[in-house]
């Protein structure tokens, strides 16, 4: 989805003047990357309708910049099409929280129940009770205690023998006792939705009285997660999804769709397999992501969580500016080390996926101190203006840093990759000096 519109957007974006068939072409793009994309057909028809009628409008067409107003409108419009704003998790006035995890097999309710959990007490402070529900599969109740001694939560279970009406009803009666906040119920699945399990279902939810009724989804499955979707919240009545398995989804049609079919926000998304690899969904970054901007909100969030703030300010100037040298690759490099791996961090950057040879970025944590001790045996001359290194400047320095000739061109490569990637990146916006511009 990403590549088919970057190329669109990236025609599109410095053009000084926009007429009403650039428009019409490059919504013929973005419709078909939609398509492609396994986004809902009636969604996409919606969307398509929406952004061709703002975008010949006066806010465009007036603009001075009328080819970046069309691109803003497309992301504004994505965004809404997922929710607009980042919708919250519900807290009962009278504790316990109830929240239903419900779902089809395999689609993630237990470890999402796990994540959860792990969210609640790390982000919110809260106090979970987890509750195995789920008679039916083997080993399900196995699956949520092992989460449970993991988090060193506490699980509520009375075995497969109980209904699990009973077990839901019992578990709140215990939350109570012990004081849990949260009550977090991880019913059954099936691998098709079908009557019996909706009744019951149905019964857990009339005893409970959930606060929230979480629809968990695979979005690896595309159209069929929005239909899945769709029924529960008809037959059940959902009050969010949480999308899971984002990690390995490139296409990105399920997250575009549900809210528009179903009317429900997507509340969290999965990332991985692991317990910390829950977040919250914000409309607006996966837009952008979608859009292929990168995610620099996160990117600055992360680096702010880690680094401080001037650092940070710094990092995010030099990186708009692009005004870059060795001394601040030296700079850096302990910063950004903070923050985590290089490669995970440039994925963020804006056009960063599409830089060939990104695997050359890779810089081993191990190699740091050499690399750092290259740098430091460069003349002032030589950081600013690497263009002047020849043969005997690298043996030079390679001497003075104790490391060899061939360590020092691969460094010399690295940085001469990272400059290219810049420079594809302020490429992206012609016509303007300053470099990137987050919309
Ligand atoms: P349930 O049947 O709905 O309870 O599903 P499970 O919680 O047992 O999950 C099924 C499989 O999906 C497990 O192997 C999980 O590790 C995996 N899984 C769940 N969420 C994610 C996710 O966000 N990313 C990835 N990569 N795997 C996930
Ligand atoms: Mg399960």
């Amino acid at each position: 989805l990403a590549d088919r519109l970057q190329n669109t957007i990236q025609k599109i974006r410095g053009k000084g003047k926009v007429s009403e068939s650039d428009v019409k072409e490059m919504m013929r793009e973005v419709r078909l990357a939609l398509l492609e994309a396994d986004v809902n057909f009636k969604v996409v028809k919606d969307f398509i309708k929406k952004v061709s009628e703002r975008a010949v409008g006066q806010e465009v067409m007036k603009s001075l910049t009328p080819g970046q107003q069309v691109i803003k409108v497309v992301k504004e419009e994505l965004t809404n099409l997922m929710g607009g704003e980042q919708s919250q998790i519900a807290v009962s006035k009278r504790p316990p929280t109830i929240i239903m995890m419900v779902g089809l097999q395999g689609a993630g309710k237990t470890t999402t129940t796990g994540k959860l959990a792990n969210l609640l007490r790390k982000k919110y402070n809260r106090n979970p009770l987890l509750v195995a529900a789920d008679i039916y599969r083997p080993a399900a109740i196995k699956q949520l205690e092992t989460l449970g001694k993991q988090l060193n939560m506490p699980v509520f279970s009375l075995g497969d023998q109980v209904s699990p009406i009973e077990i839901a009803k019992q578990a709140i009666e215990k939350a109570k006792e012990d004081h849990n906040d949260y009550v977090l119920i991880d019913t059954a699945g099936r691998l098709h939705i079908d009557g019996e399990l909706m009744q019951e279902l149905k019964e857990i939810k009339e005893l409970s009285n959930p606060d929230e009724i979480f629809l968990v989804v695979d979005s690896m499955t595309g159209q069929d997660a929005v239909n899945v979707a769709d029924s529960f919240n008809e037959q059940l009545g959902i009050t969010g999804v949480v999308l899971t398995k984002l990690d390995g989804d490139t296409r990105g049609g399920a997250a575009l769709s549900i809210r528009a079919v179903t009317e429900k926000p997507i509340k969290f998304v999965g990332m991985g397999e692991k317990l910390d690899a829950l977040e919250a969904f914000h409309p607006e970054r996966m837009a952008s992501r979608i859009l292929g901007m990168g995610d620099m909100l996160s990117l600055i969030e992360k680096a702010q969580a880690n680094v401080d703030e001037e650092k940070a300010k710094e990092l995010e100037q030099k990186l708009r500016t692009m005004n870059f040298t060795f001394d601040d690759f030296l700079d850096q490099l302990g910063q950004v080390r903070k923050m985590g791996p290089l490669d995970e961090l440039l994925k963020m950057m804006p056009g960063a996926n599409k830089i060939k040879g990104m695997g050359n970025l890779q810089i081993d944590e191990k190699q740091i101190s050499h690399v750092e001790a290259i740098i430091q045996s460069m003349t002032k001359q030589e950081k600013i203006n690497p263009e002047i290194m020849n043969a005997s400047r690298k043996k030079r320095i390679a001497k003075g840093s104790g490391t060899s000739v061939q360590e020092v061109n691969r460094l010399l490569k690295q940085f001469e990759d990272m400059k290219k990637m810049m420079k594809q990146m302020t490429g992206m916006q012609k016509g303007k000096r300053k470099g990137f511009k987050f919309p």
